[in-house]
């Protein structure tokens, strides 16, 4: 199968914080890619930007060093006339440095859009500065990264100032999940086939397992991560997500407002949550290897590197299905699912054969993203009647052709940007939604002063996580399993 490429309007995309790591590992490498497959125009232009003082021949041989490191595949003829389309100003987006020269460098009638890949402390000031420049036009767009605050109170602070110079409409909140292609298809599974939506509700559903499972640990980001953790740096934005798109009501339509309408509703029948219903944790240090609090350089840190939570939805399609959240740094394996467990067949007609277990359908975001459906068949031969499990398993790169490269979450979204299309960002309404239910969970902890427990380097998390689970009789998918 051969994915179809419409190519997108000329456009301006102006990138602020282009030095920097996600900027050079992900968003340009991604706009290359782009440009490669004809979707990216060849009179599109990219303005890179940044504090530094350097001309736009050194900004490409930056690009071109980071393309050896992170997309090793290019084309060098491809890159050739990419980065032709590629310039640099430096801006300091706390002074008047750059602005004019910004300002001359962008054409009035193009698309325009503005991606901060900087810090969130700079979000409202580079919007207003763009306002006072007159860069800002009714139709130019601005996209922010994760994290989108840090409380309830600095998500409103943040979205006051960018609505004070942008429409919600011209607003992009990324959060690269939602990019990825099983996402995505996962609405497609749910809302374009008819064999699983009459099943997707508590019914048939017993539980919802949703892990997001990393084998790095928080080194060079350790002074941001201790401020943050797992709650606030994973649960509240991607695993959320996450949950959103598997529980939501069908939207009307396939169009932004429609689907975002259906994730805050989501967002607003998550029940709060009750300390037994919690497990964090903290990597420990081990066989030499420096443990999370060496990592951040903070002995008495209480911030925790995992967490396991059990969510309840308040809503007539989920009530009394658990969702079970679980999110971890240097654990067993890298691995990011979302595993639907259907109810045990209610009687078996079959002797000796036991208790029947019930389907689990898996959406596989990473690695190897696709989708495999737990079936119990008989196993084949003559004698006795056996039964096994075997999965119904579709990888993307097998459907796909072993040839094709799958698109990194970040160049659909930027292409979305530039087409306009919001359906895969999130309003602000839903991100401080998120906030205002996780802000709850996070003072409780603080207020009782709870301190995670620590788990071993490589494991699946702490003891409490796997109880969390073992009380209601069921047990967590392996990690890496
Ligand atoms: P980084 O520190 O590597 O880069 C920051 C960039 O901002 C640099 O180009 C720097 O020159 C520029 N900058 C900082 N202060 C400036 C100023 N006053 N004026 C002009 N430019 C200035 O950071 P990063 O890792 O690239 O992250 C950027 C943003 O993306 C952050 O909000 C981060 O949380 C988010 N993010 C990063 C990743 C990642 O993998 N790196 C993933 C998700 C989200």
């Amino acid at each position: 199968m051969v994915s179809r490429v419409i190519p997108v309007n000329p456009f301006d995309l102006v990138l602020f914080g282009a030095t920097g790591d996600l900027a050079q590992r992900k968003i340009l490498p991604g706009l290359y890619h782009r440009f490669e497959v004809g979707q990216m125009p060849e009179d599109a232009c990219i303005i890179g930007t940044a504090r530094s003082d350097m001309d736009s021949d050194a900004f490409r041989d930056q690009i071109r060093a980071s393309m050896k490191e992170f997309a090793p595949q290019f084309k060098k003829d491809v890159l050739d006339r990419f980065l032709k389309r590629v310039s640099y100003v430096s801006v300091d987006v706390m002074g008047d440095k750059g602005w004019s020269e910004l300002a001359k460098s962008l054409r009035p009638d193009v698309v325009r859009a503005f991606y901060l890949s900087v810090g969130p402390n700079l979000f409202s000031n580079i919007a207003q500065r763009l306002d006072e420049n007159g860069l800002a036009t009714p139709d130019s767009r601005i996209v922010v990264e994760k994290p989108f605050g840090h409380d309830l109170a600095s998500a409103k602070s943040l979205n006051e100032g960018l609505r004070a110079c942008f429409k919600e409409h011209q607003i992009y909140r990324i959060d690269h999940y939602l990019g990825k292609e099983t996402v995505q298809n996962l609405m497609a599974l749910r809302f374009a086939n008819s064999l699983f939506e009459p099943l997707w509700n508590s019914n048939h559903i017993d539980h919802v397992q949703i892990t997001v499972a990393e084998t790095v640990g928080v080194e060079g980001r350790g002074a941001y991560y201790d401020q943050s953790g797992a709650m606030r740096d994973m649960i509240q934005n991607h695993l959320v997500q996450l949950l959103c798109m598997t529980a939501m009501e069908p939207p009307s339509k396939f169009a932004p407002n429609s689907v975002r309408d259906e994730k805050v509703k989501v967002i607003e029948a998550l029940e709060p949550v009750e300390p037994k219903d919690i497990a964090r944790g903290q990597y420990r240090a081990e066989h030499g290897d420096d443990g999370y609090v060496d990592h951040v350089g903070n002995p008495s840190s209480r911030t925790e590197s995992f967490i396991a939570l059990k969510v309840h939805l308040g809503n007539w399609r989920w009530a009394g299905v658990p969702f079970y959240l679980r999110t971890g740094k240097r654990l067993r394996a890298r691995e990011s699912e979302i595993a639907v467990y259907f109810r045990d067949p209610p009687h078996t007609i079959f002797p000796n054969v036991g208790p029947l277990r019930g389907n689990v359908l898996v959406i596989r975001l990473q690695p190897d993203e696709g989708i495999t459906l737990r079936t119990t068949i008989k196993d084949p031969g003559p004698g006795g009647f056996r039964l096994s499990d075997v999965a119904l398993d579709m990888s993307f790169a097998d459907a796909l052709g072993a040839d094709t490269r799958a698109p990194d979450a970040y160049e659909r979204l930027v292409m979305d940007v530039i087409r306009g299309d919001q359906t895969l960002f999130m309003r602000g309404d839903e991100a401080e939604a998120a906030w205002a239910w996780v802000d709850p969970i996070i003072q409780g902890w603080e207020e009782r002063g709870d301190r995670p427990a620590r788990y071993d380097q490589g494991s699946s998390g702490p003891e409490e996580a796997l109880m969390l689970l073992h009380r209601d009789g069921r047990r967590w998918r392996q990690i890496g399993g």
